[in-house]
């Protein structure tokens, strides 16, 4: 597969990486987290994708979180190369990750598990997105990612990117519905899922628009605007790939075996 690297060739680079953000991002001391946890017995390696995973921001326990996602992802995928950086709780933060033109080089995924709903910096989330659509290097984009970035001029560069737009949720948080689309029941993405999954709790996201190129895989019927919200879907942009989901909130939700299933299976959607 051509996305595999040797393991010799990539270590040095993820703690390089991580090093950077621990310095350049001092400010925020103790509320910023660099974690790699790349294999380091040199074993197993040389078959391992590398995967970075972004989270922090907003409204949501990321602590939790990164290892959620990354704990499934390595258990139903095999060995994985992660690079986690957790940035703070402002949202207001511009990773600095983003910051480099080449920062998406030499990963084979990327995650966005984060709530920076405040960046209000459109050049910046230019470069997000033109990392992405350039390498070709594929997306998994996680709830309030979907609230990202909307304050920013350039924020539908931001959600042609998602798939869809969205700027708010339901106000009553509530176990949801969720039930596969026609496009949904036949792909592999929902494999296992039902007819019918109930998620433990949520936070229903209002989707405002779904871009042309993105497919809706899975909907929730909201009782607040009476009508199916789009919850899980694929998204194929100029040749990058981005598989979306907007359940996320709770970490028991993330915690169903069901919802780390559906991530999985993304996962081998988008890296295919
Ligand atoms: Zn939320």
């Amino acid at each position: 597969m051509s996305l595999i690297r040797p393991f010799c060739q990539i270590t040095k680079p993820i703690w390089l990486i991580a090093l950077a953000v621990i310095v350049t991002t001092g400010g925020f001391s103790g509320s910023l987290l660099a974690q790699s946890k790349a294999d380091t017995d040199g074993t197993k390696g040389a078959k391992n994708v590398r995967a970075l995973l972004v989270t922090g921001g907003c409204c949501h326990d990321y602590q939790n979180q990164k290892q959620i996602i990354s704990d499934a992802l390595s258990e139903k995928i095999g060995d994985i190369d992660w690079t986690i950086l957790h940035y703070g709780d402002k949202r207001e933060i511009e990773p600095d990750i983003y910051k480099s033109g080449d920062w998406i080089e030499g990963y084979d995924i990327v995650i966005h598990n984060e709530c920076f709903g405040g960046v209000t910096d459109g050049d910046f989330v230019n470069g997000i997105v033109d990392a992405h659509l350039k390498s070709k290097v594929p997306a998994i984009v996680v709830h309030c990612s979907m609230h990202s970035y909307r304050k920013a001029p350039t924020a539908d560069a931001w959600r042609s990117l998602l798939g869809v737009t969205s700027v708010r949720h339901e106000k009553k948080k509530h176990p949801l519905d969720v039930v596969p689309t026609d496009a949904g029941k036949s792909d592999p993405i929902l494999a296992g899922m039902g007819d019918k999954w109930t998620t433990p709790n949520g936070e229903l996201y209002i989707i405002e628009n779904v871009w042309p190129t993105a497919k809706v895989l899975a909907t929730v019927y909201s009782q607040e605007t009476k009508k199916d919200e789009p919850v899980i879907w694929k998204n194929e942009i100029n040749g990058t790939r981005v598989f979306g989901i907007s359940l996320g909130h709770h970490n028991e939700t993330m915690q169903d075996p069901k919802w780390k299933a559906i991530l999985a299976n993304g996962w081998k959607w988008a890296v295919e």
